[in-house]
């Protein structure tokens, strides 16, 4: 059974980014034609579901790579947007981050050490912070 469905995928596309958000959008749509008893939310699940098992069997791979690529440069901003905030998140537990009062650069500095001289590594402003 498994080397039946190996068999059946191989040469075929599979999932990619793209894919995932054309699955994931056809469930919200799912879960929303069922709130709202819509039949626009229904056909939109119908249609990314159905797009998305078209691709996942496609054996265009060039082409669905393409529409991945596309997809990918497209949603750039946004994505490194998205990682940008859960990487500050995370440094906002160990780190203060402030700004330099005259060039606005961000400075991180280590939580915990107390009352610190900071210079500014880009116009070597130094001020006081409590850290
Ligand atoms: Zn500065």
């Amino acid at each position: 059974m498994k080397e039946k469905f190996i068999r059946f995928m191989s040469g075929r596309y599979g999932i990619d980014s793209f894919g995932k958000f054309t699955l994931i959008l056809g469930v919200a749509a799912l879960i929303l034609s069922g709130w709202f008893d819509s039949f626009i939310f229904s056909v939109l699940a119908w249609v990314c579901v159905i797009y998305s098992y078209f691709r996942i069997f496609s054996r265009n791979v060039y082409k669905r790579a393409a529409e991945n690529q596309t997809w990918l440069n497209k949603t750039y901003k946004v994505r490194s947007w998205f990682a940008r905030q859960k990487n500050s998140a995370s440094q906002r537990k160990v780190y203060h981050i402030y700004k330099c009062p005259s060039c606005r650069q961000k400075i991180r500095i280590p939580k915990g050490k107390g009352k610190i001289e900071v210079r500014c590594p880009k116009c070597s402003t130094t001020f006081i912070k409590n850290s």
